[in-house]
């Protein structure tokens, strides 16, 4: 009897494995992808001519394929401060990264006093990818990869504050999680830099302006193209169910060299004469990268493009204090930008596509906002919104409320 009920036990550890080793197939095979790209400072006035002009085929199909609209910010943004809005769905006093600073410290991921998106969908099974995402410095544990991106430390960039350490410059923490890919990346990607170069002071520019213009414009080309191989090499070689990257140069030039008239606050001919294209050729380079990007995009997969707020010309009436111009760096004459005290002068943008989502569709007004991009993502594993978050789900981007997100 033993010799029979050997076997017999086994075939019903057997039977009863089988149900759950196919339930999870299916749940694997049902999770979506998710792929958010960041672009820091998107801003709609200067991508509607290029749109125009067929300068943007991708974001062109992206549309065509998806939803857009405005993203509502919040009052005064800035990168650190929208970024983990995103993050949280709430408040900027609420998850504690108000600003660059904070209590005079570089914002940093120890200072999130709310639970971010990455800890949440790590916590639930979902696979995580970020790279260069603004204010995740220094890295945290996720279930896959984390590269840090604006507000790393490193060397020439010790505050982290808009400048570029290299990857292997990196000092104050670390910069990829987990640690042993640090060397995989250097292998197989390179030396990259992690945020976007430095923009010049004002005593760097004078006399030398169309020089150091284009040398500057030289080198963000570098970063983007490194920026480029960094993601194609992620998406390829480490897919995730989530993946978030992030693009921070169109922001950085929009500060200096958008593309302003003389009658604008700040126009210098030395300076703003000189590429007055440079802005608008940032979203051309853009264009590219999502071009990559667009290539590890299946009928599975959801992809987002976000801006965390967009970028305006400075106005005669905003400011009294011209020194409050100098916004980024202390001395750049910098002649467009962001923080502007109502959010809703300068709303970011959204961008959606996937399985479910509506197509041509234009949405008006405020209704979607930073609050909003968690709750959605949540929803679309099928996680319950947590109750601290302020957002909810954009189900107006969805063909039906009883729209086909997996479940989990
Ligand atoms: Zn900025």
């Amino acid at each position: 009897m033993v010799r029979r009920q050997v076997p017999f036990v086994a075939m019903l550890i057997v039977l009863m494995a089988l149900p759950l080793f196919a339930q999870n197939q299916t749940q694997a095979k049902l999770r979506p992808h998710v792929i958010v790209v960041g672009v820091n400072g998107m801003e709609l006035d200067v991508i509607r001519p290029l749109l125009l002009k067929g300068d943007l085929p991708n974001l062109a199909r992206v549309i065509k394929n998806g939803a857009y609209g405005k993203l509502r910010t919040v009052d005064a943004p800035n990168c650190p401060r929208v970024y983990s809005t995103m993050f949280t769905s709430t408040t900027p006093a609420e998850h504690g990264v108000t600003g660059f600073l904070v209590g005079g410290i570089t914002a940093n991921t120890n200072m999130l006093k709310q639970e971010p998106i990455w800890s949440i969908l790590s916590k639930n099974g979902v696979t995580v990818g970020m790279a260069n995402v603004p204010a995740t410095f220094p890295v945290m544990p996720v279930n896959g990869y984390m590269v840090s991106g604006m507000l790393t430390r490193g060397k020439n960039c010790e505050d982290g504050v808009l400048c570029a350490p290299k990857l292997s410059e990196v000092e104050g923490g670390d910069a990829v999680y987990p640690p042993a890919m640090k060397a995989e990346l250097l292998k197989n990607v390179g030396d990259f830099y992690i945020d976007c170069e430095r923009m010049p002071s004002a005593e760097q520019l004078r006399g030398h302006e169309t020089e150091v213009i284009d040398s500057w414009l030289k080198k963000i080309d570098v970063i983007r193209e490194q920026q480029t191989q960094l993601f194609d090499y992620l998406l390829a070689n480490h897919p995730t169910d989530f993946t978030w990257l992030v693009q921070s140069c169109e922001d950085r030039t929009g500060h200096w060299l958008y593309p302003i008239a003389p009658y604008n606050v700040g126009y210098n001919p030395k300076i703003n004469a000189v590429r007055p294209d440079a802005f608008p050729d940032q979203y051309i380079g853009f264009d590219k990268v999502l071009g990559a990007i667009l290539k590890h995009v299946d009928d599975n997969t959801y992809l987002f493009i976000v801006s965390d707020h967009g970028i305006k010309p400075l106005r005669e009436f905003e400011e009294t204090d011209p020194h409050a111009h100098m916004d980024h760096e202390k001395t750049t004459p910098v002649i467009a930008k962001h923080d502007f005290a109502d959010g809703d002068d300068v709303p970011g943008s959204f961008f959606a596509m996937g399985p479910g989502i509506k197509h041509d569709l234009r949405m008006m007004g405020f209704e979607a906002s930073v609050y909003d991009i968690t709750p959605t993502i949540l929803h679309l594993y099928g996680i319950e919104q947590p109750k601290q978050m302020r957002g909810h789900v954009l189900t107006a981007i969805f063909e039906s409320s009883e729209n086909k997100v997996a479940q989990k």
